[in-house]
């Protein structure tokens, strides 16, 4: 069955490859630049997993993971979070909250990777 991902990254640029990158590699993607209407996606399409920026407007990308972590059908959602900050501080909470942790700039193939250890690659899952 196909995996969903729901991808919450305001720089539409970045958003638009993601998506591009992801849907090749055979996913269902729902996206959103913006952490409230986040939450609402993910209630409405309980994803198999949240690829997630940090750093959004109005709640933080830490803010979402709370509240993922904190609600009863998202709880068990692995969360990857993409993110610039290199602060030593930040890198704990993200620790806690996340699954995994990419860091810009990061290539194709690391993310895929990352994901990958979350989600099996529907392609070759359904291969003979
Ligand atoms: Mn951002």
């Amino acid at each position: 069955m196909t995996k969903t991902i729901l991808i919450v990254e305001d720089n539409e640029a970045s958003l638009s490859l993601l998506r591009d990158f992801l849907e090749e590699e055979g996913y269902r993607v729902v996206a959103t630049g913006e952490g409230v209407e986040a939450i609402a996606l993910a209630l409405e399409h309980l994803p198999d997993l949240v690829l997630m920026d940090i750093q959004l407007p109005n709640i933080s990308g830490l803010v979402l993971a709370d509240f993922i972590r904190g609600n009863v059908n998202l709880k068990n959602i692995p969360i990857v979070a993409v993110t610039a900050y290199e602060v030593r501080e930040e890198e704990q909470l993200l620790t806690a909250k996340c699954d995994a942790i990419v860091r810009k700039p990061f290539s194709f193939d690391e993310l895929n990777a990352v994901i990958g250890k979350f989600l099996t690659d529907p392609r070759r899952a359904s291969l003979p």
